[in-house]
């Protein structure tokens, strides 16, 4: 995987509970991002710490790790060029009512701790995240020979 070909995305816990995996799944797709992995599990409560750990002075780390381990989410890693960036402008503002229509936010968020979707916020950090849930062996990026 090259650095700015990818991201990290995950679907929230509330989002899968309501039905909207397959929708949020169809809306990266038209957007031109490719699927290189992809799992469905549920976070430990020290998982979801460890993954958020960036935030654990925040007044909401508590909540916020309680409602990332509260159900299953899907974990996704996803190819294309500045992806982001592009991803990022796709999935909208963190608090929904501030996201821009059209944004997967503004479409599926109910709120700004159950905001349907994270996404990673820069190149290093993709790859800490995709690294977080995959092995090696579980992403297949279109630039390498496997088929
Ligand atoms: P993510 O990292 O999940 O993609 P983000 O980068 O847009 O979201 P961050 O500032 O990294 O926003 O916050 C991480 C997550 O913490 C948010 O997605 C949201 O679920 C939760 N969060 C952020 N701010 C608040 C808040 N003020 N109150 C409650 N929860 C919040
Ligand atoms: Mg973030």
């Amino acid at each position: 995987m090259k650095p700015g070909e990818f991201t990290f995305t995950m679907i929230k816990p509330t989002a899968v509970k309501l039905g909207k995996l397959v929708p949020i799944l169809h809306e990266i797709d038209e957007a031109g991002f490719s699927v290189i992995a992809m799992k469905m599990t549920r976070l430990s409560r020290a998982q979801a710490e460890r993954f958020y750990a960036i935030h654990k002075e925040r007044p909401f780390f508590e909540e916020l790790v309680f409602f990332m381990s509260s159900g299953p989410v899907l974990a996704a890693v996803l190819q294309k060029e500045n992806a982001v960036e592009d991803y990022r402008n796709l999935i909208g503002n963190t608090n929904p009512s501030d996201a821009k229509d059209g944004t997967i936010r503004k479409k599926f968020a109910i709120s700004v701790q159950e905001n349907a979707v994270h996404g990673s916020d820069s190149d290093e950090n993709a790859l800490i995240e995709a690294n977080f849930f995959f092995s090696q062996f579980e992403i297949y990026p279109h630039d390498e020979e496997y088929c």
